[in-house]
């Protein structure tokens, strides 16, 4: 590709001045054609690295994207730019879809958003060809992992859908840990090699914490208080614990609302939407909230209770912040969380590799959490990333000292992570 066509399209379709660290290296190598793997963090410009290329490119892209509306916002913002495009979901209705349809026999649509569900039906993959498909992208791309907390099955389609079209597939996610990486060149390109871009996970506007829990209900209001009118998520370990907290937010003058996979699909559109629009709105949820969320502006996140990996963490937190402007990650954690996410995978029925892998990734996060140096070096070390103590971290704020009265209880917890009596 000419890098210049690629920045003016970046002026003139997307109004950005430049690339962001990583973009352009992974938009030239998809719009040459190549298969390509990019795994960049959250908020790091993912999706420019395909809908670019797709506008570079003869043909049409295809898209595959886990959640409905996070395909829909594209769209439409894609359609505001000028840019035809379209989603094929089940969401649709039958004059969107005609309507759809005839911008594809007409090849004027440049990038289909397709519903991996959608690979199920027999006859996609011909009408694909027929509409002139050049190239898949896969957003997401750790969805295809079996073992990953996002796997969604009809993303093992994907392989068989890029063998029948005879073209280049670019894969992208955060998730970064290697197993993940090897599972998704496995099933989405077939075990070929694409070319991998590993862009840095650094998110250094994040000031990252992490405390004992002491009085967890009062420490986390007093935490959420303290940031009245700015918009953030507090994660939770159980759907109940969600209702429970947002309530006291509530009756702490707070604006808080609940958020999980149990609630009817209405109030969770209706909980996505008003934590879109509302300033300083605080979102109180399990992990079922955060994929499709794509507000900027999000300045915290508070962890009520430990998440299950370092993975998880990362994806949590690198929710806040998105705009590059400071923001703020605390979690909280006591033995009783260790010993529940130890039962979580001991019961969990995973294979016992799948178990052990687990536990070295709990371990992990506990090691962030227990660390008496930088947090950052520490978790950018678990993605095998060099880095000098930030400055931005509750360690660099405050150095651990031998004298502190938080120290015994962290050796305590120590101990017992290390006998595993938890
Ligand atoms: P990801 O999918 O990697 O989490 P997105 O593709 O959603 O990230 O992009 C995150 C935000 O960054 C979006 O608001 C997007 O418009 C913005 N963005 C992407 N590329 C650029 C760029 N080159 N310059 C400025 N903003 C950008
Ligand atoms: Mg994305
Ligand atoms: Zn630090």
């Amino acid at each position: 590709m000419s890098t210049d066509a690629g920045h003016v399209l970046l002026r003139e379709v997307w109004g950005f001045d430049s690339f962001r660290p990583g973009q352009e290296e992974i938009v030239r190598a998809v719009a040459g054609g190549r298969d390509v793997l990019a795994v960049m963090p959250t908020g790091g410009g993912k999706s420019l690295c395909y809908q670019l290329p797709a506008l570079l490119r003869d043909g049409l892209t295809v898209v595959i994207s886990p959640l409905i509306a996070l395909m829909r916002d594209q769209v439409r913002a894609l359609a505001a730019a000028g840019v035809e495009a379209g989603a094929y979901t089940s969401a649709n209705t039958e004059e969107e879809n005609d309507s759809l349809r005839e911008g594809l026999r007409e090849g004027r649509v440049r990038l289909l958003y397709l519903a991996p569900e959608r690979l199920a039906q027999p006859g996609t993959a011909a009408a694909l060809k027929r509409w002139g498909a050049t190239a898949i992208a896969v957003d997401e791309a750790h969805c295809v992992a079996q073992w990953g907390h996002d796997f969604r099955p009809d993303y093992l389609r994907i392989g068989a859908l890029r063998e029948a079209l005879g073209v280049p597939l670019a894969a992208f996610t955060a998730t970064a840990d290697e197993e993940t990486r090897e599972e998704i060149v496995a099933r989405l390109f077939g075990g070929r090699e694409p070319q991998v871009f590993l862009r840095g996970f650094d998110r250094p506007n994040i000031h990252l914490g992490f405390a004992l829990k002491d009085q967890p209900r009062r420490q986390v209001i007093d935490y959420a208080k303290a940031r009245k009118g700015r918009a953030g998520i507090v994660y939770c370990g159980t759907r109940n614990k969600t209702e429970v907290l947002a309530q006291a937010l509530r009756e702490a003058g707070l604006s808080a609302i609940p958020y999980h996979a149990g609630l009817e699909p209405d109030a969770r559109r209706l909980a996505e939407e008003r934590f879109q629009r509302e300033d300083g709105l605080i979102v109180v949820a399990t992990v079922a909230f955060g994929m499709g969320v794509d507000k900027p502006d999000i300045r915290w996140v508070l962890h009520a209770d430990l998440p299950k990996s370092v993975e998880s963490y990362y994806q949590e937190i690198g929710r806040a912040g998105r705009d590059g402007l400071p923001a703020e990650a605390l979690t909280l954690y006591g033995p009783e969380d260790i010993r529940l996410r130890r039962a979580q995978i001991d019961e969990g029925g995973a294979p016992e590799d799948r178990k052990l892998a687990d536990h070295g990734r709990l371990n992990a996060l506990l090691g962030i959490a227990e660390a008496t140096g930088c947090r950052r070096v520490a978790l950018l070390g678990y993605f095998d990333e060099a880095a000098e103590p930030c400055g931005a971290c509750d360690t660099c704020d405050r150095p651990v000292d031998v004298f502190d009265a938080t120290l015994p209880a962290r050796m305590v917890l120590s101990a017992a992570i290390r006998t595993g009596e938890w």
